[in-house]
């Protein structure tokens, strides 16, 4: 069976994954920009099942994260070298409502500890005073990294790449299924223009860490969060902009933005130098579950991944993937 599938990121790769696992099928993925050039290219690699504001666990957050750390290992394997870049995450509870939303995270998941502000502080001195909860099999992975190690896995099993623009599925008629796993732009084709999404742009800085603060050693969460990708250089996120202009990195938006949260965390950031800016567009459904459906006699789709892109792909990947099989 020849497939077709639009997207080379965290959808598409994860897709053509489990697609391969069958031997029978042959997978070309057409993406525009290569490996990882859509959101999940430039994503800061949070994965744990509590994300959002309130840290409750998610919808199939604990199924996700199995699927996904699968695949991680996939990746891993494939490059013979590690993707996850921290292991650990600290959720800071600034406010009345956190802090609430946190203990109860804590009292409810035997994987999460509540720490008092004493105890933050102790991981990491430099931390504003306050206390927080502690997702130990929480992680960040390099995404770039983990896209390239999935991309080599999928290679070793057959499949190919052609960096050109799909402008109609009509133009891959020659295959016999076709999947759209294009992120935000799913939404230029037609197929698709009767479901209602919203686009969130994000916007991430990269910094560089001021010289008399140690390391972060884990990843710190809040209403910001920060991933160190080297001992000397830092990822902070995010924005979640609902109006913008340019898909394009604005860096003034992504400074007033991010810079306020992420020193409320860590006071010594004020001295940061800021070194770039990445951004990427987030599509969102209605109900904030992933769209992962057919949409034609050999047309699916899987898209709408919002921002837990990397807690959800693997899981809605392999559901598709069988789907697919179940039906071609
Ligand atoms: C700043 C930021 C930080 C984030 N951090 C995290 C995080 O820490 N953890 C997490 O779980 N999620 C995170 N996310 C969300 C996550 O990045 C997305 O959920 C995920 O990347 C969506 O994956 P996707 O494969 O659906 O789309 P994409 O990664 O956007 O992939 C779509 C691909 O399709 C290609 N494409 C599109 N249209 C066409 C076409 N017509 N022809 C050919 N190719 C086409 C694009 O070039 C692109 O490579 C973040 C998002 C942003 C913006």
């Amino acid at each position: 069976v020849n497939i077709a599938i639009i997207g080379a990121g965290f959808a598409g790769l994860a897709t053509a994954w489990h697609l391969l696992t069958n031997s029978s099928i042959k997978i070309t993925i057409f993406d525009a920009k290569g490996i990882g050039g859509g959101a999940s290219g430039i994503a800061a690699g949070l994965l744990h099942p509590y994300a959002g504001v309130h840290s409750k666990l998610n919808q199939l957050g604990r199924v996700g994260m199995e699927a996904a750390l699968d695949l991680i290992k996939v990746a891993s394997q494939a490059l013979q070298q590690p993707v996850i870049s921290n292991q650990g995450i600290l959720r800071l509870a600034l406010t009345q409502e956190q802090k609430i939303d946190f203990a109860e995270c804590a009292q409810k998941n035997a994987d999460v500890q509540w720490l008092n502000s004493h105890e933050c502080q102790t991981l990491f001195p430099a931390l504003t005073k306050e206390p927080g909860i502690w997702i130990k099999e929480g992680c960040a992975i390099n995404s770039a990294l983990y896209l390239q190690g999935l991309w080599q896995a999928c290679q070793n099993k057959g499949a190919g790449l052609e960096k050109i623009t799909v402008s109609s599925l009509q133009q891959l008629d020659n295959f016999d299924v076709i999947i759209v796993a294009a992120g935000a732009h799913a939404l230029v084709f037609p197929e698709l223009a009767s479901y209602s999404f919203s686009t969130i742009k994000g916007q991430i800085l990269e910094l560089k860490w001021p010289q008399e603060l140690p390391p972060l050693p884990f990843v710190l969460n809040s209403h910001a969060y920060l991933v160190m990708q080297s001992p000397t250089r830092c990822l902070v996120g995010a924005t979640f902009e609902r109006k913008y202009q340019t898909e394009a990195p604005d860096l003034q938006t992504a400074q007033e933005e991010i810079m306020p949260k992420a020193i409320a965390l860590i006071p010594g950031l004020q001295s940061a130098k800021i070194m770039g800016c990445q951004a990427g567009v987030r599509l969102v459904t209605p109900s904030r579950s992933p769209l992962v459906e057919r949409i034609g006699k050999k047309h699916w789709v899987i898209t709408g991944l919002g921002s837990k892109g990397l807690l959800y792909h693997a899981y809605y990947a392999k559901q598709l993937a069988d789907q697919v099989l179940k039906e071609s």
